[in-house]
């Protein structure tokens, strides 16, 4: 795919007379340009020596969605054979939040230093020991939805384009299940070419304190150990020179009480369905990076530029370290064994460290308007000594299998693990259409709520082990010991957050499709009556008075516990497969 596609890099057009700066630029940072102007910089990019600009498909409005390589190194896009690492970077997935367009647009311009480029630093060093690569704007469609009404919390551009996409998704909610055309564009390119860093770009809301820009670097017992230990790393040595550039920086954490100072800051875990969270699951160290929404678009957009220009000297200073503990992380993928066990969530521990937050004087005023507070902060500068929690340990955990069987109807499943790239062996036709006795997980104590998350309707549900016959349909196994076997567990086991049955792929499976008539079924639970322990247990059930008080369920509790009742209902479709009965399944 990826050498049909460098046939493919765009075709050279003018580049004579190109203008090389910004509407950031040229308007000293008030306004940021339309995302024409972002492709156009990219097209001409491309016409540099070391940069390839890739078509990577259309968003559903039909624009056309482009990632920028800059490298020297000729196998940047094999991630195998590559001589140096490739940082990716993602900007504009939320396009109202576009500093890092315009800071990764400079940062390639720097890199490749054009013919007509204003004056600038000239980083080209970099690439001898780094690749870069990033996509100007993921949510296209949400960045022409250009308005200076978009972002009420937001310190500018003017005018910033929209949060979600034209099909009205949050793309950062879209990771694992990719229901979004941008979604599938990105990852059917960037997967192919598994990159060894990336970073998203972001602003984030909230309140206004000392630091410019917050960043999450994912350290969570879900991930490989190798990947947590390189991210650990790489938060030690280059966070303090953000720093020293000038950049106050904290972790990204859900909130601070200026009210309660000594509360202090906690941090959270991202599954999957995030950016960062998907990478840690591919086995990769990643970043969120979170300029500071009340900060003025000029400081945002100098410390992403920062921020990622580190990031870029970083990789390539440690590329052989972070070559090796990627392909650990990859290794440790490949030797799971069934049994073994596999932590899906992370929740933060609670333990406390001393922290030192850099706060802005809180100066909140009374509201007519709400009758409340309204917080507000002045530029004086106030270091509070308290903590923060930033230690995670293990949530939902599930018992390797050897592998999942994947039938092949559930084609939206099977369609999107393909795009995950994860492992799926053909089961043999021999084995199609025979009987097999298997423990399969149902599900219980289902609720559906009343709203949706993202167009979809999320099950609450917990599961439990039972015995079914099953007659084996065509599909796949999906064998643990790959890879990718952390990303498909978060995806196939039911109990993660971002599963496929978390996600409502699966709730036709929920649903009850065939029912007994009183009629039928009084004859048949009188019969089962002079079974005693059926009795025995009917009379303990009807202790309970309000189901005593409904003849409906009297009788259904016999029908549920008849022959005729369906076997399949609340079966979770994707089976979790012993070694032995993975064998007779796959070659
Ligand atoms: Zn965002």
């Amino acid at each position: 795919m990826i050498s049909a596609m460098l046939g493919m890099a765009m075709v050279a057009r003018g580049g004579v007379d190109f203008d090389w700066t910004l509407t950031c630029e040229r308007t000293d940072f008030r306004a940021t340009g339309r995302y024409a102007e972002a492709l156009r910089f990219c097209e001409q990019l491309g016409l540099q020596d070391n940069v390839s600009v890739f078509p990577i498909g259309k968003s559903p409005e039909g624009r056309e969605m482009v990632v920028v390589v800059v490298s020297t190194d000729s196998d940047v896009l094999n991630f195998e054979n590559r001589k140096k690492p490739l940082l990716f970077v993602n900007n504009g997935i939320h396009s109202g939040e576009i500093d890092g367009k315009d800071a990764t647009l400079v940062l390639a311009r720097r890199l490749v230093n054009p013919d007509g480029a204003p004056e600038e630093a000239n980083w080209s060093g970099l690439l001898d020991k780094a690749s870069f690569a990033f996509i100007p704007v993921l949510s296209v469609d949400g960045h022409e939805r250009f308005s200076r009404f978009n972002r009420v919390n937001q310190n500018g551009p003017e005018e910033m384009g929209w949060r979600a996409t034209s099909e009205n998704l949050n793309l950062n909610r879209d990771f694992a299940k990719i229901d979004g055309l941008e979604m599938r564009n990105l990852l059917e390119f960037v997967n192919d070419i598994e990159p060894d860093f990336y970073i998203d770009n972001h602003v984030t809301d909230g309140g206004d304190w000392q630091y410019v820009v917050q960043w999450d670097v994912p350290r969570y017992p879900t991930m490989a150990k190798a990947t947590v230990d390189v991210s650990q790393k790489f938060v030690d040595e280059v966070m303090p020179k953000l720093t020293k550039s000038g950049f106050e920086n904290a972790p990204y954490f859900g909130g601070f009480d200026d009210r309660n100072p000594g509360r202090g800051i906690t941090l959270g875990f991202y599954g999957p369905r995030y950016s960062t969270g998907y990478w840690a699951m591919r086995n990769r160290p990643s970043m969120l990076v979170e300029t500071h929404v009340l900060k003025p678009y000029k400081e945002r957009y100098d410390a992403t530029l920062e921020l990622n220009r580190l990031t870029l000297e970083w990789v390539g200073a440690n590329a052989s370290l972070l070559r090796v503990r990627n392909q650990y992380g990859d290794v440790e993928g490949m030797a799971m064994d069934e049994g073994e066990d596999v932590v899906l969530t992370a929740r933060n521990s609670g333990k406390t460290k001393p922290y030192v937050f850099k706060g802005l004087k809180f100066d909140p005023y009374k509201s007519d308007v709400s009758g409340a507070e309204i917080p507000r902060w002045t530029r004086e500068k106030v270091n509070h000594e308290t903590v923060i929690r930033d230690e995670f340990e293990a949530g939902v955990s599930a018992k390797a299998p050897a592998g999942w069987f994947v039938p092949s109807y559930l084609r939206s499943v099977v369609d999107r693990l393909q795009v995950h790239g994860v492992q799926m062996i053909p089961v043999r036709d021999e084995a199609v259409g025979t009987t097999v006795r298997w423990t399969v997980q149902k599900f219980d104590g289902v609720s559906l709520g009343t709203s949706t998350f993202e167009g979809r309707t999320m099950p609450r549900f917990k599961v439990i082990d039972v015995e079914r016959d099953i007659v084996v349909p065509a599909g796949f196994v999906v064998p643990v010991n790959q890879r990718l076997v952390r990303l498909a567990a978060q995806l196939l086991e039911p109990t993660s957050g971002d599963s496929f049955a978390a996600w409502g792929f699966l709730n036709a499976y929920l649903e009850s499709k065939e029912y007994a008539e009183a009629y039928a079924m009084e004859p048949i639970a009188q019969e089962m009556l002079k079974d005693p322990a059926t009795k025995a247990a009917f009379e303990e059930a009807l202790k309970d008075v309000s189901f005593a008080g409904s003849p409906g369920a009297r009788l259904n509790w016999f029908y549920e516990r008849s022959p005729w009742f369906d076997q399949r209902y609340l079966i979770h479709p994707i089976y979790r497969l012993t070694g032995t009965e993975m064998a007779r399944l796959i070659p």
